[in-house]
């Protein structure tokens, strides 16, 4: 080989090894549980195109051949492996519910939150134990996790998540074409049913925080920052509060109130450990409902704040 085409050889080998070591954690994207919606469409956009450029330059003289060059394609290899893998199909399905979700959410539809926050739950778990966990004696899945991956994907087909041809989307409206509702197993109905008389109840608007009374429909009182108090519920404190020195009547409801605009802040704890995380909400009864649902943690407690500064 002339001189000067082996130099050029050796200037395309480094290119496919720069496209090879780029899509590298690209392509990791699609075997981690928790990716999202943009991280999926983003991976599965480059990688094709990162391996017509890698196909490319394999045709180039020289390149194909070159003792360096099956160490580049092993990563390339690797990447359209995870890209035509199930962990793949399963993270779009994830996404696609977890879209879809928030969409029943905003509309009311407890069983649709349910059973598209259960399918988000089950794509991601199995993604997870695709994964090989040589330390637990796991080479990827077992038959139970594949047979579970087709009932999954069959499953999440009836309620219209799964469009192979296309991307999640998470600007794109809910589909508008009535899709008749399949069959929901009991666990997830009564969940449901559950989730609506939560929401129900929490019409009412927030609990007060008197332990023994949890009266919905509480209001922000003066003197005790963080409390809601029911109507019934003030003269006690007050009369608790007077009988350790306070003033009378120091508690009343406060006049600034819950103007329209304040913001809420449900504060979610983990009464038995570490961790904490809070959500704004734009009523008090979305914040009564959030407090009630959300349980990020085994033993969740919560607090609501009010914030009257404008939302942005
Ligand atoms: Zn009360």
């Amino acid at each position: 080989m002339p001189h000067t085409t082996a130099a050029e050889t050796d200037r395309q080998v480094r290119r496919l090894y720069h496209v090879a070591y780029r899509i590298r954690p690209i392509a990791d994207l699609l075997t981690n549980p928790r990716a999202t919606g943009d991280g999926v469409a983003y991976a599965t956009a480059r990688i094709p195109r990162a391996l017509s450029a890698a196909r490319r330059l394999l045709t180039l003289p020289g390149v194909a051949d070159h003792e360096e060059t099956p160490y580049a394609r092993s990563f390339l290899t690797a990447a359209e492996r995870h890209l035509n893998a199930p962990s793949t199909t399963l993270l779009r399905i994830a996404a696609a519910a977890r879209t879809a979700a928030a969409h029943a959410d905003t509309a009311d539809d407890d069983l649709r939150v349910v059973v598209f926050r259960d399918i988000e739950e089950r794509c991601r778990y199995l993604v997870n134990t695709a994964l090989p966990e040589p330390a637990l004696g796991r080479r990827g899945w077992s038959t139970r996790d594949r047979a579970a991956n087709d009932t999954l994907q069959q499953w999440a087909a009836q309620w219209g998540l799964t469009n192979p041809a296309d991307t999640p989307n998470p600007a794109a409206p809910p589909r508008t074409e009535p899709v008749p509702v399949p069959t929901v197993p009991a666990a997830l109905s009564q969940e449901a049913t559950d989730r609506a008389a939560t929401r129900a109840r929490c019409a009412a608007g927030i609990r007060c925080t008197e332990t023994d009374c949890l009266t919905y429909g509480a209001v922000k009182v003066t003197f005790l920052p963080g409390a809601w108090l029911c109507t019934n519920c003030i003269p006690v404190v007050n009369k608790r509060l007077a009988a350790n020195g306070f003033a009378p009547d120091a508690v009343q409801p406060d006049p600034a109130g819950t103007p329209d605009n304040a913001r809420y802040f449900v504060h979610l704890y983990n009464g038995i450990g570490k961790g904490s995380r809070s959500v704004e909400c734009s009523s008090p009864q979305r914040a009564q409902f959030i407090a009630e649902t959300e349980r990020p943690f085994n033993n969740t407690g919560y607090t609501i704040w009010i914030s009257a500064a404008p939302r942005n």
